[in-house]
């Protein structure tokens, strides 16, 4: 059976063709470098490492080059870096935080057992490509300058007569409603409202390059060019699978075919495009407001980072998924037994059953199935290959062992702590938050006995399960 991929600009299904079968090639959208990352960033990480790791096996480890950029040029670095470092000069501020943040997130990613990406280039490091780009786009009418600023024009690509894709096609929308519908209190230097920006103006201490299309004073990128030059460096003007989370879909990829397809002429930038749904936490929107906001860091505290990504894999990636302690619970006991029976054997050929459904556009749910099934009948070569195929079994069965035992050492003064805490959330009445709190101890083999002292006020103990 061959691998067949789901496109969200054709909405199918469709056989993967290689452009070049020795050099296959794909780029994933990186994060962007100012806090830890949390639990949703995972997913596309572990959807596209096991994709990666499919099309290795596929077409040979030597014909895969996988590409996934760092975003360190953002608003949101330059607030973080203000606001953390108000000693420093702006830029070493920025320069803290964006490698310490990218030191943050490889050790997360690396836990969660995702192969390291072919490349990973930053931003900062491709402002030349960005310039080039830029003045394709002026010199063929795409993007014009004004107030120090270049804009792209999607009426302007819309209206070129050529092979070019239409502006919109990827995210299914028409560029006459995006106009109809646009805010009236657009920036007076645009043309037309849906024109986006692809250099501005820096204000004074933020980082700044010399500026292309002919503007004297520097300036910095928009966050969508930097991905179509960060691409076009590291893989060509054309490739094959281009991924990243479904909320990119709209602006942000779409503005990327736009750009690269109008300063190289063609009709696609990506053969494939693959979008990873969106991960909630206990069925509710992940949000620091909500206090369900939950790094990678947090989980890695309390499971090891295959029961992450075994958890992350039992939902199709292109559905929403629901994280919740249950799921993980499961993932982990079922992790315990294939580690008990799998780890310490020689591992054999991955299993056919397992590698079909991950042809079938990844359907991992029906590859986990595949697994319990080479678990129930014994076949513990078969599931050691496969496992391993897929990135698990990274450890042996003792260094397993002994992590968990790790794992359920109990420290104390953080019962006491949480106990506290949830004191206090129930005394507010927030009855949600005390909930979790107990749920989390639960988890760790910490059991509660609410009570009430001598003086009738109430205690709390506790004991392990
Ligand atoms: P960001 O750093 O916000 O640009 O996100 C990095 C990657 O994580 C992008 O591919 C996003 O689409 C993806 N992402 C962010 N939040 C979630 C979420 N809650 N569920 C799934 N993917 C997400
Ligand atoms: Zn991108």
């Amino acid at each position: 059976m061959d691998l067949r991929l789901h496109d969200t600009l054709t909405r199918e299904k469709r056989a993967f063709v290689p452009l070049d079968p020795k050099n296959v090639r794909m780029y994933v959208c990186g994060p962007t470098v100012y806090d830890f990352a949390h639990i949703g960033n995972a997913r596309p990480v572990i959807v596209f490492d096991v994709l990666f790791r499919l099309l290795r096996h596929l077409y040979g480890e030597a014909h895969v080059k996988y590409v996934r950029n760092i975003t360190d040029v953002d608003d949101k670095i330059n607030d973080r870096a203000a606001r953390d470092f108000p000693g420093l000069p702006l830029n070493e501020a920025i320069r803290k935080v964006t490698e310490e943040t990218g030191r943050q997130f490889h050790a997360d990613v690396d836990a969660l057992g995702a192969l390291r990406p072919s490349v990973e280039p930053r931003a900062t490091e491709h402002i030349g490509e960005m310039s080039e780009i830029i003045e394709k786009l002026v010199a063929g009418g795409f993007a014009y300058v004004a107030e120090d600023h270049v804009l792209f024009s999607p009426q302007a690509m819309n209206a070129a007569n050529s092979e070019l894709p239409r502006y919109g096609a990827l995210s299914n929308r028409s560029l006459d409603e995006m106009v109809a519908g646009a805010r009236v209190d657009v920036a007076p230097y645009k043309r037309g409202n849906t024109d986006f920006v692809l250099w501005k103006p820096s204000k004074p201490g933020e980082p700044s390059w010399p500026s292309p299309a002919g503007i004297g004073a520097p300036g910095r990128p928009g966050w969508h060019i930097e991905c179509s030059a960060m691409a076009w460096k590291h893989l060509g003007t054309h490739f094959d699978i281009h991924g990243g989370g479904i909320d990119l879909v709209f602006p942000h990829h779409e503005n990327e075919v736009a750009q690269s397809c109008c300063a190289f002429h063609q009709s696609r930038m990506a053969n494939y495009w693959m979008h990873n749904g969106f991960l909630q936490v206990e069925s509710e929107k992940m949000s620091k407001s909500l206090g369900n906001f939950i790094t990678i860091r947090d989980l890695l505290a309390d499971w090891p980072g295959e029961v992450l990504r075994l958890n992350m894999l039992k939902t199709h990636y292109r559905s929403p998924i629901d994280w919740t302690l249950k799921s993980l619970e499961e993932s982990g006991k079922t992790l315990d037994d294939w580690y008990r029976v799998a780890a310490d054997v020689p591992p054999g050929e991955p299993a056919a059953s397992v590698i079909e459904p991950l042809l079938d556009d990844l359907n991992t749910p029906q590859t986990i199935a595949a697994l319990h099934g080479l678990r129930n009948a014994s076949d513990a070569a078969g599931l050691a290959a496969s496992l391993r195929l897929l990135g698990f079994l990274s450890e042996t069965g003792a260094q397993w062992e002994g992590r968990k035992r790790q794992a359920s050492g109990v420290d104390a003064s953080e019962i006491d702590r949480l106990i506290a805490e949830r004191a206090a959330a129930r005394a507010r009445k927030d009855f949600k938050e005390s909930d979790r709190i107990r749920d989390e101890l639960a988890a760790k083999g910490v059991v509660l006995k609410d009570g009430k002292d001598a003086d009738g006020k109430p205690v709390t103990t506790w004991e392990l399960a």
